[in-house]
């Protein structure tokens, strides 16, 4: 491993090792560190050498742009040509915190950090480490998910070092994440304020701050042919090694259809895993059960998601079926991220049995 490990409370931020972190920021070097949403791998964002740095750790295709990290609104100034007044007030009332906000960049922020774009994503987040190490690094950390790109975003730092630990200089290890999956983007470069990436922060909540925010017609799973504007959205994130389907339905014949393909499977010598939760879990006959979460306590479901498709990787299975999780406020960032786990496989399940 050549990343140096180092734990770090929360509660009792260590300094002089936070500022060791932060003097391999400005050299140059790579950071991985812990968010509330999931954990980052920072570089300088305004200089060009730690961008190329950060897409060549990654794997990271170069027209992927990353999200810029600060930890003072005045920062934000000083980066980008002009903040929208609604943008002012989403700040006040979710930062920090899981929201990331497109602007038109200045020239400070070089084009190797935006993949070529004119425009930046900045946020900032809502962890008392991360806050800490950006300060210590300058100010300004681009910091895409610490996951090999196309892998599982990481939420232990257990997770990065197995992805990165041979690439990067250091991890810094806060425990598992509050969120688990990546922050809500709202694009201030569009006329009306749009929704790039579902996340924590709704629709709803945003609306109620700013009123009119659009969404993202490349977002909506109907429109699976159109093209979503960022840049990241349009891979194939997250994909386990397993093809996953998710099995859509009223909860019961949902239940029977995943027992009855694990059933198929077992009796051609082939091993499912399947993505419960806590309330279905012992109603499954077969396969391999990982529970995601409670369905009653959806952030306990964004929590563990990554890790679930992870612990798949891990288990000789052929193929994976998972509930579907269209709860009331993250459900729309869950399936999201679901969904792009599954290459848009799903099987509905007819309301009834026409067997
Ligand atoms: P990650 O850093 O892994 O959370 O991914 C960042 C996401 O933000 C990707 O989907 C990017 O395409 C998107 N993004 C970052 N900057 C911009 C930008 N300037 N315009 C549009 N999308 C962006
Ligand atoms: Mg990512």
């Amino acid at each position: 491993m050549k990343a140096k490990i180092i734990t770090i409370d929360s509660r009792n931020i260590n300094r002089k090792e936070i500022k060791q972190a932060g003097e391999i920021l400005k050299k140059g070097g790579l950071v991985a560190f812990p968010t509330e949403t999931v954990y980052g791998l920072g570089g300088n964002a305004l200089d060009a050498r730690a961008s190329g740095k950060i897409y060549q750790a990654k794997g990271r295709p170069s027209d992927n742009p990353l999200i810029v990290h600060i930890a003072d609104m005045d920062h934000l100034e000083s980066i980008v040509q002009e903040i929208p007044e609604k943008a002012k007030i989403l700040a006040e009332k979710y930062w920090p915190g899981p929201l990331t906000m497109i602007f038109t960049k200045n020239e400070k922020v070089p084009l190797e950090t935006t993949g070529g774009l004119d425009s930046v994503a900045v946020r900032m987040p809502n962890h008392p480490a991360a806050l800490a190490l950006i300060e210590a690094g300058g100010g300004y950390v681009a910091a895409p998910s610490a996951n090999r790109s196309g892998r599982p975003s990481p939420t232990t730092a257990a997770h990065v070092a197995e992805d990165l630990g041979e690439n990067i200089d250091m991890i810094i290890d806060g425990g598992m994440v509050g969120i688990g999956i990546e922050s809500t983007i709202v694009d201030f470069t569009e006329e009306v304020p749009t929704i790039l990436r579902p996340g924590y922060i709704t629709q709803e909540m945003i609306a109620e701050c700013i009123g009119q925010v659009n969404m993202d017609k490349g977002l909506i799973p109907e429109n699976e042919h159109v093209r979503p504007k960022a840049p990241g959205m349009k891979y194939r994130h997250y994909a386990p090694k397993a093809p996953l389907a998710i099995v859509e339905g009223e909860e019961n014949r949902v239940i029977h259809t995943i027992n009855h393909l694990a059933a198929k499977a077992q009796a051609e010598g082939r091993q499912v895993g399947i993505i419960a939760t806590d309330e279905s879990m012992d109603q499954y006959r077969g396969g391999i059960v990982k529970s995601i979460g409670k369905r009653e306590e959806e952030e306990t479901i964004a929590l563990h998601l990554y890790e679930v498709l992870r612990q798949f990787d891990q288990l000789a299975v052929s193929s994976i079926y998972s509930e579907a999780f269209h709860t009331p406020k993250m459900g729309q960032a869950i399936m999201n991220r679901l969904l792009k786990a599954a290459g848009h496989t799903v099987i509905t399940v007819p309301e009834q049995n026409e067997e």
